[in-house]
């Protein structure tokens, strides 16, 4: 037997070790399966090009826990280790290089989130163990060896009588982290972190019913057998080529993804590139709700098959960390806080390759499919919206494709949209007026006003639209959105013909001093319309400016909260055409004429929603006095 000293300067890098990254012991184990997996494929590799001749075969990586022994048993087949081997790669390579990640690491990681997720290779073992031994059998004609470590400096290594290929690494597990020691944990951490590994991991054994023999009476039960319980699928879909997939491939990929994820993805996104960077990945675009940040974090991030990381902030660009999916790169440096992975090159490339394959997929279902674009919009769109408000680049592109629904139930791009009010739709100056409204039943009667005049209305009722007006009106030119209740349509859409007031000038102007003694000053601007007839004759609008910068307020951005803390104010527009507001203006007697200025302010309140408490019991009450 031979006794050594681990070749180090830091005497005490046990210690550190099994300190650092207090929350993050679990990674051991996915360290420790990456380096069979390594050596697995690396016999895989030397077979393939006849450098080593043995039968590569079908290998299996192999956990085993020893509860009453305290120890967990990481076996693999791969290319294993000559004793030579072990004194050079374990005692200077794997040592050295987690001496240097300590020293370079242990005062930046606690302020990055990811660090944690870059491994100390096979040191990580005594973050958990306090012996570590190695059983290993080159592929080379040579004896076995049998490392053992027991968490000081010094170590032990002989020969063993191993005979199969392949490691075997012993962790005797300390008192503190026992937990490694229950199936149950153990088979968390290996569907977390190993789950699409590229090599079969084997944990126990599970029993599986066979098919009855053509012979078996009714009541005989099914033949079951003891079979291997293979925790991963060595060849997720990301890892095959588009070709060979179908849209059901996908679909039950999907599934693999998010178990308890009921309903259907809408549509995927395959990610395939390796130059300037290696890339792949499937993105899929779920059913999207109205709460943004409750459907974050959703996609994985692997480095060749290995889970890293569910947090993929700063590698995709924030408006697609709403959708599902995987994407694994080598080239995704882990080892480095966000801040300085926000300013990477390679992560930046790969950011903005990912926003243009997301578009390029949209723009070529509008090309190919509208209808199906169109079927899945409103499910989808926030991301989209958002996207355009967040990265110029997408901007240009979804410009094309973006569509904008109308209360009807129609689509148009903005483009469409231009050809098709040109005529109908302009202000006084000539700018187009895009009428919107962002809830059908709240507005019904301002739709059904502005359709009754032939107008287009849109249905725009994403929690950021206000955001994206304001992003086309400064980004296109001679364009105005206006909410189909911030104004009256007649006061912003020209006509060809002014209507004529029925009221004169005088009438008019005792009319507004009368309603000004009714109406609350601090709340309405009271303005004299002449309209159609038919049109309401009161009507409760609310300025389109002022209620559009306390929407974005609401939704973030826009820094100061000056909007928001302003009072509702609100303009009241008397149509001095309407055959009640002759009436109130002929009435004698000032009691009568004030009952039916409140009335009727009323029921312009009731209709946008404003009456409510103690002023809705009191006009009920006296709406049914009214009638009796
Ligand atoms: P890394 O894997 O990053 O090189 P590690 O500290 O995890 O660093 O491992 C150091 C070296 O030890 C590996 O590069 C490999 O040569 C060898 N090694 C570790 N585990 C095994 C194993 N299961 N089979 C064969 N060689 C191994």
């Amino acid at each position: 037997m031979a006794t050594g000293s681990i070749n180090v300067s830091v005497e005490n890098i046990f210690p550190l070790i099994k300190k650092f990254l207090y929350s993050d012991h679990e990674i051991f184990l996915r360290e420790l399966i990456s380096n069979a997996t390594d050596a697995t494929l690396k016999l895989k590799h030397l077979t393939s090009i006849g450098e080593v001749k043995v039968e590569y075969g079908n290998p299996l990586i192999e956990i085993k826990v020893d509860k009453d022994k305290k120890q967990l048993h990481i076996i693999d087949q791969g290319i294993g280790m000559t004793a030579e081997e072990v004194e050079k790669y374990i005692n200077q390579v794997a040592f050295s290089g987690a001496e240097e990640f300590l020293e370079k690491y242990k005062d930046s990681a606690k302020d990055s989130g990811i660090i944690g997720h870059f491994g100390l290779g096979f040191y990580s073992a005594f973050m958990v163990a306090d012996k570590v031994e190695i059983i290993t059998k080159s592929y080379k004609d040579e004896p076995a060896a049998h490392w053992i470590c027991d968490g000081s400096p010094t170590y032990s290594i002989e020969e063993h009588d191993k005979t199969e290929r392949g490691t075997e690494i012993i962790l005797h597990i300390g008192e503190d982290d026992t937990e490694f020691l229950e199936d149950g944990r153990i088979n968390e951490l290996l569907v977390k972190y190993n789950k699409f590994m590229p090599v079969s991991i084997k944990f126990g054994t599970k029993t599986e019913t066979l098919p009855k023999p053509e012979d078996a009476k009714e009541e005989d039960p099914a033949p079951t057998q003891e079979v291997d319980n293979i925790i991963n699928n060595p060849n997720p879909a990301w890892t095959k080529q588009p070709a060979d997939l179908k849209d059901e491939d996908y679909k039950g990929f999907y599934r693999e993804l998010y178990p308890m994820q009921f309903e259907e993805p809408l549509f995927n996104i395959h990610l395939n590139v390796d130059y300037p960077f290696n890339l792949t990945g499937i993105l899929y675009f779920p059913k999207l709700g109205q709460d943004m940040n409750m459907q974050k974090d959703k996609i994985q991030l692997y480095q060749n098959q290995v889970f890293v990381t569910d947090n993929v902030e700063g590698i995709v660009p924030e408006f697609l960390t709403m959708l599902r999916g995987v994407i694994d790169s080598p080239d995704i440096p882990l080892n480095v806080s966000r801040s300085y992975l926000q300013a990477d090159g390679n992560v930046k490339k790969i950011s903005s390759y990912i926003t243009r394959k997301v578009a390029d997929k949209l723009s070529s279902m509008f090309k190919n499919n509208r209808e199906d674009l169109e079927q899945k919009w409103n499910d989808i769109k926030i991301v989209i919206e958002y996207g355009m408000l967040s990265e110029e680049k997408f901007f240009e592109k979804a410009d094309k494709f973006a569509l904008y629904p109308t209360v009807d139930g129609s689509f148009f791009t903005f483009e469409e949209l231009q050809e098709k009010i040109k005529d109908s739709q302009t202000d006084k100056d000539g700018k187009l007026v895009l009428l919107y409204a962002s809830n059908k039943d709240e507005q019904h009667s301002y739709i059904s006003a502005a359709k009754d005049k032939g107008y287009e209305v849109l249905l725009l009722d994403s929690p950021i639209v206000s955001h994206l007006i304001q992003k086309l009106e400064t980004s296109k030119e001679n364009i105005s959105f206006a909410r189909v209740d911030g104004d009256h349509i007649d006061n912003l859409i020209k006509k060809d013909e002014e209507t004529i007031s029925k009221l004169s000038d005088e009438e008019k102007e005792t009319l507004k001093t009368d309603l000004e003694k009714v109406v609350p000053k601090e709340t309405y601007t009271v303005q004299l319309e002449a309209m159609d007839s038919n049109a309401s004759p009161f009507m409760i609008t609310q300025p389109e400016f002022m209620r559009r910068m306390k929407e974005m307020q609401q939704t973030g951005g826009g820094g100061m909260n000056m909007f928001g803390n302003m009072p509702e104010m609100y303009n009241l527009i008397i149509n001095t055409n309407h055959e009640l507001i002759g009436q109130i203006a002929a009435t004698k007697t000032d009691k009568k004429k004030e009952r039916l200025i409140k009335q009727s302010l009323d029921l312009a309140r009731l209709s946008q929603n404003l009456l409510k408490g103690e002023e809705l019991t009191d006009f009920i009450k006296r709406s049914y006095d009214m009638i009796k």
